[in-house]
């Protein structure tokens, strides 16, 4: 057993800020990472084998990033503006995208790690890719990295069955283009993704499988209902990506004779474990059901605005009871990993359509942030209450003082970037402390990410000369659907 006592902690969440009372510094006690006590009594829960004195230091949950891609993480500054038709073709599996070896899947992970924990995230949904060719050990690669730096991981492997093109509604451009034949047989992609869930299912209770069938359009029908069957046998938790570009709305016609939301409810996979990321293009009774099933919604703000892929209905989303948490999506299309930056951005986005139109205000965007990341992970995180996990964060005392609980949520919506994270606790263990990371030689992993980013610069003009090749017909696509002409020359300059 380890126990921690954590005195005059000025503890802040979510459940406080709703009931709006003044945050005073008081004590928190931790038994085996778990807390099990909040208040003045909190000393006398248990023989305590470590005091920490927080200084009346404002103490809030760890941060919950519900949607990234690891392998992306070295690509940061990848490209400006793409339609996401695009982008998938330059950065990921398009054919233009970059190949990491297991150990550069390894080092991507761990780099957005430590990028999060020194930010005061601390779980991450990771949507992660690997080449197929080796998928089971780069997935083990990102699983260990994560395993190895002490963070919260909930690892939802990416696979599909379709290629790219099946994935883009190409008969709007070619009348002879259809969603294709599947590559692989079910069998052949549950297969490794089954043992991957085997394998890390119970290897330590930090780093957890999910099931990630990349998204509706790249899933022939087939493997997305053997998923979701996995996923409800098995209780693990599935992710995938929902309507993140107008043109999947065509391709759920061609495919569901419809909606993709009704086919989702069709076949069940609407459930309280499953997540959808994105789920820009939804129609108002695609609202309805995702909100009566509690569905979760995985907001990406910072990603949707940079590929200019659209505003997500959040805020009829929240209305109608669908629980929606955060992301950062990948490093490539946002380019930050920042969590504070997409709170803020969740609740800034909507108000662009003006003041009377209803917008999430800074405790809708910490609920989002927290209950809504607890919803998609699954385990009892996101609060600073008795049975939930030890993950805080221990802010700057000369940035934030006890005071309003109102101010404190404004104050870490509106004006912070992880400037003030001082001390960050992993299920009762502390992974950062003034600062610096504890146990990691920091240094060494960025120095060797550095040289990994190098030969991927190097590499960049090869790619970009495969994206040629498809550039005519994407930007047919994308002129098709916008109804204008489009030329993505105007990207690169
Ligand atoms: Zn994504």
């Amino acid at each position: 057993m380890t126990s921690l006592l954590i005195t005059n902690a000025a503890v802040f969440d979510a459940a406080i800020g709703r009931e709006g009372r003044d945050v005073t510094p008081t004590d928190v006690a931790v038994v085996d990472g778990e807390i099990v006590a909040v208040g003045p009594d909190a000393r006398t829960a248990a023989e305590f084998d470590e005091v920490v004195d927080a200084g009346g230091r404002v103490v809030i949950p760890g941060l919950i990033n519900a949607h990234l891609h690891s392998n992306q993480t070295l690509e940061a500054g990848l490209c400006d503006e793409l339609p996401l038709d695009a982008y998938l073709v330059l950065a990921s599996y398009g054919g233009a995208g970059a190949r990491f070896s297991p150990h550069e899947l390894g080092l991507s992970a761990k780099v957005g790690a430590l990028d999060m924990l020194l930010g005061g995230t601390t779980s991450v949904v990771d949507c992660a890719r690997s080449d197929d060719e080796w998928f089971a050990d780069g997935m083990d690669a990102v699983c260990q990295a994560y395993a190895d730096l002490g963070i919260r991981a909930g690892v939802a492997a990416q696979y599909s069955d379709l290629d790219y093109m099946s994935s883009i509604p190409g008969w709007l451009i070619d009348g002879s283009h259809t969603a294709g034949v599947p590559r692989l047989s079910v069998d052949e992609v549950m297969g490794p993704v089954g043992a991957f869930v085997t394998r890390w299912s119970s290897r330590t209770p930090l780093v957890r499988p999910m099931l990630g069938p990349s998204s509706l359009p790249r899933c022939s029908v087939e493997l997305f209902e053997s998923s979701v069957e996995l996923s409800r046998g098995s209780g693990v938790p599935l992710q995938t990506h929902l309507l993140s570009a107008s043109g999947q709305v065509e391709v759920a016609r061609q495919r569901y004779a419809g909606s993709t939301v009704g086919f989702l409810e069709k076949v069940g996979a609407l459930e309280a474990t499953s997540s959808f990321a994105h789920a820009i293009w939804l129609d108002p009774r695609e609202i309805g059901i995702m909100a009566e099933h509690a569905a979760v919604a995985v907001h990406n703000p910072a990603s949707n605005l940079k590929l200019s892929a659209g505003l997500a209905p959040i805020p009829d989303l929240l209305a109608a009871g669908a629980p929606v948490a955060l992301g950062s999506d990948g490093a490539s299309s946002n380019d930050s990993l920042n969590m504070f930056e997409t709170l803020k951005l969740s609740a800034l986005v909507q108000r662009v359509r003006g003041p009377l139109a209803p917008s999430p205000k800074a405790l809708d965007a910490l609920e989002m942030l927290w209950d809504g990341g607890r919803a998609v992970l699954g385990q009892p995180v996101g609060r600073i209450a008795p049975g939930y996990r030890a993950d805080l964060v221990i802010l700057d005392r000369l940035r934030f003082s006890p005071g309003p609980a109102a101010q404190i949520a404004n104050q870490l919506v509106f004006a912070e970037l992880g400037q003030s994270v001082e001390d960050v606790y992993v299920d009762g263990r502390r992974l950062v402390a003034g600062r610096q990371l504890v146990g990691v030689d920091e240094a060494a992993i960025r120095d060797e990410a550095r040289e990994v980013r190098e030969r991927l610069w190097a590499g960049l003009p090869e790619r970009l000369q495969r994206f040629e090749e498809r550039r005519p017909f994407l930007e047919s696509l994308e002129a098709s659907l916008a109804g204008i002409e489009l030329d993505f020359a105007r990207y690169w300059s």
